[in-house]
C-alpha cells in the first residue's frame, strides 16, 4: 500500500460498480478517501433534485460501509475544500469521474491545473456517459445538430464494458473529519413535498439495478409501442438514478443489447435509442453551451415570449390549475412524484411555450426546481425542442392539442384521474397527495371546484399561429 493516499472526489456518479474513477483508484495501490464536497453548485441545485442527492448519498454512504471505508463529507468551495483535505491526509492524488456542464467543467479545469501545478496526480474518468461528446464528429470533423445521423454513427460503436463493484476500498489508517448528512438539510427546500416525496423514490445504486432487472424481464418488449401512454408502466423509470449516477448507462447499454439479441426487438431497438437522446443532449451541450440559458437558435431571440413567470396564468400552469386536465394531471404528477412522464413533459412544454406564449426558460427553472431526475442537458434540449427554438426542434407551427393527445394517450382517462382529484368521489392517494405536498399559501383543497381554462385551446393556438406568423416576417 502505498504510504499517501488517493482522494476520490464523487459527485454525480454514486455507485460502485461500472466508475472507472473508483477502480482506478483501488487499483493504484493507495489507500482511498471517498469524499463528497456541499459547494455552490451543489447548494443552488432545485429544491427536488437536491433532496434526491441527498438521498442518493446517503445510499452510497452505507454501500461504502460495506466495503470497509467511509464517505467523507465537507462543505465549502471545492478547491478550499481538496486543499484543506490534501493537507489533513497527506493526499498525493485526487481522481473523479468527468462532468460536463459548463460550470462544473470551469471548477474543475481550475482545480486540475492547481492540484497539478502543486505537484499532485489527478486522474479524471469517463463514467457519465456512452459517448464522450467530443469523440463523436461528423464526417467533416464537426458536431452533430440532428439527432438521426448521430444515433446512426454512435449505434455500432464499441461500448466500454462493465466492470465489478470492488471487493473492499483500501481504507486510509486514520479518517479525517465528515460532516453529518443530517445537517446538510438538503431537503429543506423542499417543505411540505419532504413528507411526500419518499413515497414515490427508490434511492441507490441496489435500487436501480433492480429496477432495470424489472424492466428488462417485462416491459422492454412491448416498450416501442407503450412508451407513450402516461398510466402505463412502460417505460424504465431510470432517469433520477442516471442524473446522480446510481447507474451507469453503459450497464443500461449492454442490458438492453443483451435483451434485444434474446428476442426483445423492437422494443429494445427504441430504448437503445433513447438513451441515446440524453447521450446527443450532452453532445450538444458540450458543443454549444448556450443551449443552458439562451435560444439556440438565435433569431428566435426577436419572439414576442412573455418573460413574466408571475403571470396568472403561468402561476396556474405550475400549479396544475390550468383547467386542462392532461396539463394538470401531469403538473400535479410532476409536482408529487418529481417526475413526469415523457409525453407529458413534451405537452405541458408545448403548453406553455404555445398556448401561453411564454418563454421556455421560465418551464425549463420549474422543472429544475421540481424533478428529481433534473439533467442540465436533457432539460435544456427538451425544453428548446418543445419551444421550436433549439436544433432539430419541432416546428413552431406545430402545436400540441392537450386534448387530442389526451384522448390518443389517455384514452380509459387514468392519467387525469390518478392525479386531478377535484370532481372524484373517491380520488386515489396520488391526486390526494397533491394536497399534502403544495405550500399551505396555495390555499388547495380536493373539494374545490376544478377551474376553468385559463385559455381556450383553440384560442390559445391561434395567438401562437399569429406570434409566429408576424415574428417570421419580421425576422
Ligand atoms: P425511458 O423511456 O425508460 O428511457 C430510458 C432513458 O433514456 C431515460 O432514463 C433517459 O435517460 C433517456 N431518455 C429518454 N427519453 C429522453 C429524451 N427525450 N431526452 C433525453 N434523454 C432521454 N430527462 C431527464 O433525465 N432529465 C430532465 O431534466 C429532463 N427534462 C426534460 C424536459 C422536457 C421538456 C422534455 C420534453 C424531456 C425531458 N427529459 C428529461 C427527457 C425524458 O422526458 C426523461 O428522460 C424520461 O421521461 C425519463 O423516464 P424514464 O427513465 O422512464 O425513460
Amino acid at each position: 500500500m502505498g504510504e499517501r493516499p488517493a482522494i476520490l472526489w464523487l459527485r454525480r456518479d454514486l455507485r460502485l460498480a461500472d466508475h472507472p474513477a473508483l477502480t482506478a483508484a483501488c487499483a493504484s495501490g493507495r489507500a482511498v478517501i471517498p469524499l463528497f464536497i456541499l459547494d455552490d453548485q451543489v447548494e443552488t441545485l432545485g429544491a427536488a433534485a437536491k433532496w434526491r442527492l441527498g438521498q442518493g448519498i446517503s445510499s452510497l454512504s452505507q454501500a461504502i460501509e460495506e466495503k470497509g471505508s467511509h464517505l467523507i463529507l465537507r462543505r465549502g468551495a471545492a478547491a478550499d475544500v481538496l486543499t484543506r483535505l490534501i493537507a489533513e491526509t497527506g493526499a498525493a492524488a485526487v481522481y473523479w469521474s468527468r462532468l460536463y456542464d459548463p460550470a462544473a467543467r470551469a471548477r474543475d479545469g481550475a482545480i486540475e491545473a492547481d492540484l497539478k501545478a502543486r505537484g499532485l496526480e489527478v486522474g479524471t474518468f469517463p463514467g457519465a456517459l456512452l459517448f464522450e461528446p467530443g469523440m463523436v464528429q461528423t464526417g467533416t470533423g464537426g458536431f452533430y445538430r440532428v439527432f438521426t445521423p448521430y444515433w446512426k454513427s454512435v449505434r455500432d460503436r464499441r461500448v466500454d464494458p462493465l466492470v465489478p463493484a470492488p471487493a473492499r476500498i483500501p481504507a486510509p489508517a486514520s479518517w479525517p473529519a465528515s460532516d453529518r448528512l443530517d445537517d446538510w438539510a438538503l431537503g429543506a427546500a423542499l417543505r411540505r413535498g419532504a413528507a411526500v416525496l419518499p413515497r414515490y423514490t427508490e434511492a441507490g445504486e441496489a435500487a436501480a439495478l433492480a429496477r432495470l432487472d424489472v424492466f428488462l424481464a417485462g416491459a422492454i418488449a412491448d416498450y416501442q409501442a407503450e412508451r407513450d401512454y402516461p398510466a402505463r408502466a412502460a417505460t424504465s423509470g431510470l432517469s433520477e438514478a442516471l442524473a446522480i449516477g446510481e447507474i451507469a448507462p453503459h450497464r443500461i447499454w449492454h442490458a438492453a443489447q443483451h435483451a434485444r439479441e434474446r428476442g426483445a426487438g423492437d422494443g429494445a431497438e427504441t430504448f437503445l435509442k433513447e438513451l441515446v437522446w440524453r447521450e446527443f443532449a450532452y453532445h450538444l451541450m458540450v458543443h454549444t453551451p448556450h443551449i443552458l440559458t439562451r435560444n439556440w437558435r438565435e433569431e428566435w431571440d426577436s419572439f414576442p415570449w412573455n418573460e413574466d413567470a408571475q403571470d396568472l396564468r403561468v402561476i396556474a400552469w405550475t400549479r396544475g390549475r390550468t383547467g386542462v386536465p392532461f396539463v394538470d394531471a401531469a403538473m400535479r404528477e410532476l409536482y408529487v412524484t418529481g417526475r413526469m412522464h415523457n409525453r407529458a413533459r413534451m405537452v405541458v412544454a408545448s403548453y406553455l411555450t404555445k398556448h401561453l406564449l411564454t418563454h421556455w426558460r421560465i418551464g425549463m427553472e420549474w422543472f429544475a426546481d421540481c424533478l428529481t431526475d433534473w439533467d442540465p442537458a436533457s432539460n435544456a434540449m427538451g425544453w428548446q425542442w418543445c419551444a421550436g427554438s433549439g436544433p432539430d426542434a419541432a416546428p413552431y407551427f406545430r402545436i400540441f392539442n392537450p386534448e387530442t393527445q389526451r384522448k390518443t394517450y389517455d384514452p380509459q382517462g387514468a392519467y387525469v384521474q390518478a392525479w386531478v382529484a377535484e370532481g372524484q368521489r373517491n380520488p386515489p392517494q396520488g391526486a390526494l397527495d397533491y394536497f399534502d405536498a403544495v405550500p399551505l399559501s396555495w390555499r388547495l383543497a380536493p373539494s374545490d371546484l376544478y377551474p376553468a381554462p385559463v385559455v381556450g385551446l383553440a384560442e390559445g393556438r391561434q395567438r401562437a399561429l399569429a406570434a409566429y406568423e408576424s415574428y417570421r416576417s419580421e425576422s
